[in-house]
């Protein structure tokens, strides 16, 4: 099937099989051919790749990323359009369509399958492509190995945090991930210290990914139009982290608190979070040892600083 302006073949398809758009998914499908193709690039993929993509909708940006890639595994919660896509893809042999919830589906499991197991795009075990680590074409039976894992996604706005948060927390294997958000979350995503929108969720990207705001696209960019204007952003993950606390999980702990209750100042904000065991003085003396002032509040800290003071308070609360 040839590519045709993607407004009038989404609006083909939709009438076609009498499609009723779920807004409980967050369906708004992408009809502009130029943010398509800059999706697409901005990813970085290359024919050695396996493509994972979130919601495929009714495969507009799946053919292009099956054109792009060695192979595609486009997980859709909408039993209606896993049917449409059957029918409609049926050409992209290096297809493969997954019913699921992606917050339930085992992301690092279905890369594995394809021989894709860690960013370095070794498989674990050998250090490099194995043939036992070559999955087997789905509908052809040929085998064929992937390298490199990309993560690609117009994304079901309503679960934005939990998928990102997902991908990172449980250590999917992507070497990049790009995907269309509310603009107001990749103004977050991106935010620098200091910057009005600089918070938690500017500190758990950048934990992770270097991220980057390809482009902004307007409401009218979608079928239905969206209520939000909305940007493409594309990370590239970390092969290590930025920075290296000494407890991850308290570095997590004292971000959240920070930011939990914005316009206090982190001394009062960590004192008043029970899950971290420090007085508002401890706090207090630990930021002025770091040269920071003792009435600092979250947003003036880089994530650098908050392990620094994750560093010295793991030593006070130990
Ligand atoms: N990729 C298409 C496009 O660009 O036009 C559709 C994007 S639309 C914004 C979001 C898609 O994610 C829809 O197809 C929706 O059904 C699907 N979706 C919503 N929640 C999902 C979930 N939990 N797991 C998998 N797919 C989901």
């Amino acid at each position: 099937m040839e590519k045709q302006s993607a407004y009038r073949k989404t609006s083909e398809i939709v009438r076609r099989y009498d499609f009723n758009f779920r807004k409980r998914f967050g369906q708004n499908f992408l009809t502009d051919e130029g943010v398509l193709q800059q999706i697409v690039s901005s990813s970085h993929i290359t024919e050695n790749d396996l493509v994972i993509e979130i919601g495929p909708g009714i495969g507009t940006l799946t053919r292009y990323l099956c054109e792009a890639a060695c192979q595609v595994a486009a997980i859709e919660i909408d039993r209606d359009l896993v049917k449409i896509l059957h029918e409609t893809l049926s050409d992209c042999k290096n297809l493969r369509i997954v019913e699921g919830d992606v917050l339930k589906v085992n992301l690092c499991g279905l890369a594995a399958e394809y021989g894709v197991s860690d960013t370095s795009g070794s498989t674990a075990s050998s250090g490099g492509l194995s043939t036992e680590a070559a999955a087997v074409f789905p509908k052809s039976g040929q085998a064929f190995r992937c390298r490199h894992l990309k993560v690609v996604a117009n994304l079901p706005y309503y679960i934005t945090t939990p998928i990102l948060m997902g991908l990172f927390e449980q250590h999917v294997p992507a070497e990049r991930v790009t995907v269309m958000v509310q603009k107001e979350v990749a103004d977050r995503m991106t935010a620098r210290c200091g910057s009005r929108d600089y918070g938690s969720l500017s500190l758990a990207v950048q934990y992770y990914a270097r991220p980057e705001i390809v482009t902004l696209v307007p409401a009218s960019s979608f079928m239905p139009s969206p209520k939000v204007d909305s940007a493409v952003v594309t990370m590239q993950l970390y092969k290590d982290k930025p920075v290296q606390a000494k407890d991850e999980q308290l570095l997590k702990a004292i971000i959240r608190a920070a930011f939990g209750q914005r316009r206090k100042t982190l001394s009062n904000a960590l004192g008043n979070a029970p899950q971290i065991p420090v007085t508002r003085d401890q706090t207090a003396k630990t930021l002025t040892a770091l040269g920071l002032p003792a009435s600092a509040r979250g947003e003036t800290l880089s994530l650098q600083q908050f392990a620094q003071l994750t560093d010295a308070l793991a030593d006070l609360i130990r």
